[in-house]
């Protein structure tokens, strides 16, 4: 069974903030690959992990929520919402399970998702005070107008970023945004083992980048979902914004999926997700 632990880098701003610090991580497992038999949208159950109890498949006890942050939401609803953003996301039979509580993390690193198989457990830092937890994670309103990038793959263009800065005077100025944080380890849970290459201008605003800034918030984008259906071997995606939904040319006429427009993608590739496991 392989196993990697990926330590991310975030980026700075201002002067404590400046330099590479750790933000997420995630340690993944994958014994074999993702076995879809049926085009559905994916189903996730998040279960929280309790103050005391102990983390399934990576030990060590949940702790309680920070002492103190901004906003006034859980994390319980951040990721009831979190999972539902990748259920809309990937089109697949495949039934995920998520625990997820407060826990103990180094310094640097804001979340942790360990995965095995269909199962994960994200722990995000309790240590951490600069939280905006917000109260309607469904809701935008303490972040200005959505922003969109867009990138080219296989000659086709996909939106490839979707997210938004805080207001100056809301309550998630100056603040990591625990949803963003959610939507990323989500998205390692569901098989997103990799990260999207920062370094590149039309990617470096995807929700799999291994960096985040305080007062940023990113939402799911076509790259985020393609790229995590292509490595885990999902059966399709969904698309977001401005994008024409079309089967990459890679892809085989697979059955399309009864959800929303998405693309169709190769079964084939679920070999590869047993075997391209990025060390990130
Ligand atoms: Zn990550």
């Amino acid at each position: 069974m392989l196993q990697t632990t990926c330590g991310l880098s975030m980026q700075g701003r201002g002067k404590k903030a400046r330099g590479r610090k750790c933000f997420f991580a995630f340690i993944a497992s994958l014994g074999l690959a993702f076995v879809a038999t049926e085009a559905s949208a994916l189903s996730i159950s998040v279960a929280e992990v309790r103050s005391g109890n102990e983390f399934p498949l990576v030990g060590g006890k949940a702790l309680n929520a920070p002492k103190s942050y901004s906003g006034s939401g859980t994390l319980a609803a951040i990721m009831n919402s979190a999972g539902r953003s990748w259920e809309d996301a990937i089109a697949d039979g495949v039934r995920v399970t998520i625990h997820y509580g407060w826990g103990t993390l180094g310094s640097n690193v804001l979340g942790r998702a360990t995965v095995v198989q269909h199962e994960a457990t994200i722990v995000f830092n309790n240590n951490y005070k600069n939280w905006f937890v917000d109260s309607t994670p469904e809701v935008n309103n303490e972040y200005g107008a959505m922003k969109k990038k867009t990138t080219i793959v296989h000659d086709i263009s996909m939106n490839s970023a979707r997210y938004f800065r805080a207001t100056q005077s809301g309550d998630a100025k100056g603040h990591y945004d625990l949803l963003t944080v959610a939507r990323h380890e989500v998205g390692h849970g569901v098989g997103a083992l990799f990260h999207v290459d920062d370094t590149i201008k039309s990617l470096d605003q995807a929700l799999l980048v291994p960096s985040l800034m305080p007062g940023l918030r990113r939402d799911l984008s076509t790259y985020d979902a393609y790229k995590t259906a292509e490595f885990a071997g999902y059966m399709g995606y969904s698309t977001y914004g401005n994008v024409v939904a079309t089967p990459l040319p890679a892809a085989l006429p697979l059955a399309i999926s009864a959800i929303g427009a998405l693309g169709a993608l190769s079964a084939m590739s679920r070999k590869r997700a047993a075997n391209n496991i990025d060390a990130c």
